[in-house]
């Protein structure tokens, strides 16, 4: 019989394109998944840290898995949390068996072999990035009309509330040739939409056939010559590397690349910006913005938010405010800010008040689901090309995705509905909700 698996995801893109390549060993490794917890021969906890209390939501989680586990079920916990808390995990939840860092899991048959050989506890946390790149997963198990695809890893930035350049560590960019030749087999595997996903995309300076470094534009225009690739888009960015990028000029010139950039802000302010050491002003942020919308002109963005970050006043939050107004971001990601261990952030003495930060995020969200209830309105009556992409739950219904990211519900006809699943096809926008779109059928499609 075979064994088989479970992994759940925690988290950020990153660890979604992680946890497709551990699914990958397992399926390469005659595994089959499992369909619940209490059948699961190897469990896979693939962890995130980025929020407050992650590791404690990974422990009690752990709890409950002990309650229901096959009692002979070896139990991984991999990702960030892995790499920040290390082999103290098993010390607290002996239960776990394998704790293995966000790079090194490519090692994983070999960490449950010595599991097997009768080792209770093991761990790898080591800082590798080739060789987890390097990794050979067969993608013919696969199948997903949409994919990220990891072009990048670690961050150099050090912003000072953050925790990746310590959970993931340092920059590294793949071989233009790596990526070309995963886009290839995703591509030959059914996908016609690539997310080109690293913690600093905008910052891609991959080698090129041992010679030159090219940028993310030039990496972008590349994966585009794909035959049978009918989308591209990238995340996430830094405003910072943005002039170097060749981003701006890519979206004037490849159609392939949708119109949407998630631009991550953090703070309308200055004083803010420069706390966080983001390293550019705010002035520098709007130059980025007017650049992107100077190339193309129905460009969208979105933006991650931190509130109540220490020492903020009510004018720097109000620049905020501002800038959402000012922008008008279709998407928006705002959190309140949490103090995360050993990052500079965290030992500033003027931390804001629970209280003024609820107050704070309250407001931030209401304008910005303001600004995005205007934008999907705007687009009723408006024809889009739409990546249809699964089953709605009404009878008929088929979801796609808009190029600005929207989920887009369509009835189609039963006729119609096999050929438009997994296809772009042209649909009339009817009505704009909060978080999504309701469009209709051309009549010319039926011709
Ligand atoms: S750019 Fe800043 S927020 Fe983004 S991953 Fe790097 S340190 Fe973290």
């Amino acid at each position: 019989m075979k064994k088989k698996f479970l992994v759940r995801t925690y988290g950020c893109q990153m660890n979604v394109y992680d946890s497709t390549k551990i699914s990958a060993i397992f399926l390469a490794n005659d595994m089959e998944e499992a369909k619940c917890q209490e059948e699961a021969d190897v469990i896979v906890l693939n962890t995130c840290h980025i929020r407050e209390k992650a590791t404690e939501k990974i422990y009690a989680e752990l709890g409950r898995i002990a309650l229901v586990k096959k009692f002979s079920a070896i139990v991984i916990v991999s990702g960030c949390v892995a790499q920040y808390e290390g082999e103290r995990i098993m010390k607290r939840a002996p239960i776990v068996n394998i704790v293995v860092g966000s790079h090194a899991y490519y090692k994983i048959m070999s960490l449950i072999e010595k599991v097997e050989r009768g080792t209770r506890h093991v761990s790898d946390l080591s800082f590798d990035a080739k060789s987890k790149f390097d990794t050979i997963v067969n993608f013919d198990h696969l199948s997903s009309i949409s994919s990220f695809l990891s072009v990048q890893e670690g961050c150099d930035k050090f912003c000072h509330f953050c925790v990746v350049p310590y959970t993931r560590g340092r920059q590294y960019s793949r071989s233009v040739k790596e990526i070309l030749i995963e886009a290839e087999k995703l591509v030959d595997s059914g996908v016609k939409e690539i997310t080109l996903i690293g913690q600093n995309f905008s910052s891609y300076n991959g080698i090129y056939h041992g010679q030159s470094r090219w940028n993310a534009g030039k990496l972008i225009s590349e994966v585009a010559k794909i035959s049978g690739l009918e989308r591209i888009r990238y995340t996430t960015s830094h405003p910072i590397d943005m002039d170097e990028s060749g981003l701006y000029e890519m979206h004037a010139l490849e159609p392939k690349l949708m119109p949407f950039v998630h631009l991550p802000a953090q703070s309308g302010s200055t004083k803010v910006l420069r706390a966080m050491n983001r390293k550019h002003d705010i002035d520098f942020y709007y130059r980025v913005i007017e650049k992107f919308m100077n190339n193309c002109p129905n460009i969208t963005f979105s933006s991650d938010f931190i509130v109540g970050y220490p020492e903020e006043t009510e004018e720097d939050f109000n620049e905020t405010l501002d800038l959402v107004d000012r922008v008008g971001y279709v998407q928006a990601f705002s959190f309140k800010y949490s103090p995360r261990p050993n990052t500079p952030a965290a030992k500033m003495i003027n931390q804001i008040s629970e209280n003024i930060k609820n107050q704070r995020l309250k407001k931030l969200q209401e304008l910005i689901c303001k600004k995005q209830l205007q934008f999907n309105k705007s687009k009723v009556g408006e024809e889009m090309e739409i990546l249809f992409v699964k089953n709605g739950k009404k009878e008929g219904q088929l979801i796609g995705k808009s190029p600005y990211m929207q989920s887009v519900f369509v009835e189609i006809p039963l006729e119609f509905q096999q050929k438009i699943m997994n296809n772009i096809v042209k649909v009339k926008i009817t009505k704009g909700f909060q978080n999504s779109l309701e469009g209709e059928l051309l009549h010319s499609f039926a011709y």
